[in-house]
């Protein structure tokens, strides 16, 4: 299949190209398309073969449910069987944006968009791009990350083409993504509701909201044996192809420590990278430096993370190294996929 790369501009929308998108979603093909978290891969949420083929289009194992996205709140008791009171003020607050609530599926969803659960995830995104699409596909797009199962998530149409060229028939490009991570991920099943997946909308900005959330214990750990309540965070995501080590303690030591791997590495001809920041890169050794910005700067970071992975993997690097981030607000998240891109291999020094 040849796969349209269309570049879009995100102060002008293209109402002709969006209808011409809309239209290969409600047939049943699958398109591509920016949000304000990583570009999505859509296709109608309702219709069993469209999932099918976004599952195959990924390499994604059909137990790990796509996320409905919608753009108009009227929409969402279209879905599901009941809507929470407490979902309805994390709407109010959060929607449209990076936030993803679980509920009870309706009879509408079918079970090949839930990997089989009776539960179904929605967002209603904020980027205006996207919100047109859903709209012209009918108003209900299952998307989950555009990426090749087991790649970095994508946050640029150009990640996209290198992952699903060939095997979609649109790609909507309006550059890079804003926040450059995966949206939060809380369900609203449970009495007090549960964070399963960290993100740009933090515990504490829910708990201003609902005064309590609670935390999937398996978020930052590597319980072998616990299985996480969001199917997909048990597989190991966004792994770079060279091994990546994350190496934490007071920066000197760091540096140190990480500058005598370079050494080594140099020493027998190994691609040697690290991802460090704009205050420490001037203290490490030759190699493939990468700076995800300044550390305080944690917008910044999420922005640039998945890119880097990928420039490594073009660049052949063998070892890469990692700085640890802070843990605060967006930290989480951010450590959360270092975490699992690096198969939970922690350095303290
Ligand atoms: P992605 O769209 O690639 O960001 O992945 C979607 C994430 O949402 C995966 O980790 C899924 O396991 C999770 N998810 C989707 N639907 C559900 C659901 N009904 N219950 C729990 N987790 C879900
Ligand atoms: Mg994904």
């Amino acid at each position: 299949m040849d796969t349209k790369w269309e570049k879009i501009s995100r102060e002008h929308i293209d109402e002709d190209l969006l209808r011409e998108a809309g239209e290969i979603i409600r047939r049943g093909g699958l398109v591509a398309f920016p949000t304000e978290t990583v570009y999505g891969l859509g296709g109608d949420a309702l219709n069993p073969e469209s999932s099918r083929k976004i599952y195959s289009a990924k390499g994604r194992p059909s137990d790990n449910p796509l996320i409905v996205h919608i753009a108009d709140l009227q929409d969402l008791d279209k879905i599901v069987s009941h809507i929470p009171k407490a979902a309805e003020a994390l709407a109010k607050h959060f929607w449209p944006g990076p936030l993803t609530m679980i509920f009870s599926k309706n009879e509408a969803v079918p079970y090949e968009t839930t990997g089989g659960l009776d539960t179904v995830a929605v967002r209603f995104p904020s980027d205006k791009t996207a919100q047109v699409l859903i709209k012209a596909a009918g108003g209900f797009v299952a998307a989950p990350s555009a990426n090749a199962s087991g790649r970095p998530s994508p946050t640029s149409g150009k990640h996209v083409f290198e992952d699903l060229q060939g095997r979609i028939e649109m790609i909507l490009d309006s550059g890079s993504c804003e926040i450059g991570l995966e949206s939060t991920i809380v369900d609203m099943t449970e009495d007090i509701p549960v964070i399963l997946r960290p993100g740009y909308v933090t515990e504490e900005m829910l708990e201003e909201v609902l005064c309590r959330v609670e935390v999937d214990r398996t978020i930052l750990s590597n319980l072998s044996g616990a299985a996480p309540k969001a199917p997909g965070m048990k597989y190991r995501h966004y792994a770079p192809k060279g091994e990546l080590v994350i190496v934490s303690g007071e920066s000197r030591r760091v540096t140190a420590y990480v500058n005598d791997r370079i050494k080594e590495g140099a020493a027998v001809g190994k691609k040697v990278g690290i991802i460090v920041t704009d205050e420490t890169i001037d203290s490490y050794e030759a190699c493939l430096k990468k700076s995800v910005g300044k550390r305080e700067d944690e917008a910044a970071v999420a922005r640039r993370l998945y890119e880097i992975l990928r420039e490594f993997d073009e660049e052949g690097a063998e070892a890469i190294y990692s700085e640890a981030f802070d843990y605060g607000g967006m930290g989480h998240a951010i450590m959360n996929r270092l975490l699992k891109a690096a198969g939970h291999r922690i350095i303290k020094v």
